[in-house]
């Protein structure tokens, strides 16, 4: 029998030319949920077929922030909670460039949570990605928008009095034309879902439920990783097409997912060149009045 000598080459993975390689070993912890996430994204980048010279991604601050610095694309690793209003720009001077946004749920809906609504309220063409781990995961674990009821954090020690926000049920009210919810446990479901949100003109938006073992985890005793994505795959239940308003995250009874929105409907440019094109137009004559004819 031959023994095939180990190649001096260096191996090759499938998404090595979407990563800047010589970034990695990357920060994130071990269980952490945002590495699945980011090999979903380079997953149904490479399935869209897009043109790379052609897809920017913009990131705000956090531990998913450091996508942006990870993808061998034009990316942006902007400041907290200004990573739709630097896509906005970008989409708006580049009108060719196809936007994805990648952050975390602290960082678009916490101090960005003024300029998500307006993005999709004005159907900016984004594709927006919100990685949701329950807490501010990088800067120790703190409370945020997303934290369940009761949740134990540092800086909700006894459990959080407040009700989160569902993310979806606000995306879908302020105007967005897509709008998913998945976990980290549903590779290929939400590779096909961020697929088809690229293909939509318009503000499409995904939430992807993440485990973050290291602060929330820990704090809330959900166990390993592994344990999280069990509990997720004992209390998902996929509903497509309902009301996301009925779309609860009830951690102590079911997590519903699936795709809720997807419609069309005239994106910010589509307006705004309508608008201009009218104001360009010469106003009609005015119409003479029907009075008596002079003798
Ligand atoms: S702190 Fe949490 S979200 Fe951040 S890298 Fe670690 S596990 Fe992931």
């Amino acid at each position: 029998m031959k023994i095939r000598k180990p190649s001096k080459e260096p191996p090759v993975h499938p998404k090595d030319s979407l990563l800047r390689v010589e970034r990695i070993p990357h920060i994130w912890c071990p269980g952490c949920g945002i590495g699945t996430v980011f090999g979903a994204v380079m997953g149904a980048i490479q399935k869209s077929g897009c043109d790379l010279d052609r897809l920017a991604m913009v990131s705000g601050i956090g531990c998913t922030g450091r996508m942006a610095g990870y993808i061998r694309l034009d990316s942006f690793h902007t400041t907290h909670g200004r990573a739709i209003p630097f896509a906005t720009g970008l989409k708006l001077a580049r009108p060719e460039t196809k936007v994805l946004v990648v952050s975390g749920d602290g960082d678009l809906l916490a101090i960005g949570g003024n300029h998500f609504i307006h993005a999709a309220r004005r159907n900016i063409d984004l594709t927006v990605i919100c990685v949701n781990n329950l807490n501010y995961g990088m800067t120790g674990g703190q409370q945020a928008p997303s934290t369940p009821f009761g949740a134990r954090t540092p800086t909700s020690v006894a459990g959080s009095p407040e009700e989160p926000f569902n993310f979806c049920h606000l995306a879908a009210a302020c105007g967005a034309v897509y709008v998913a919810r998945w976990t980290a446990l549903h590779i290929r479901l939400l590779t096909n879902a961020i697929t088809e949100a690229m293909q939509k003109r318009g503000f499409s938006f995904l939430e992807v439920l993440t485990p973050c073992p290291s602060s929330f985890g820990r704090r809330n005793k959900m166990g390993s990783a592994l344990d999280t994505l069990k509990f997720y795959h004992d209390r998902s239940v996929i509903r497509n097409g309902i009301d996301p308003r009925d779309a609860l995250l009830d951690y102590d009874n079911q997590i519903v997912v699936g795709r809720f929105v997807d419609i069309e409907r005239p994106t910010f440019t589509d307006n705004y060149e309508a608008v201009n094109l009218r104001h360009a137009m010469p106003s009609p004559e005015p119409e003479r009045p029907q009075g008596r004819r002079k003798p």
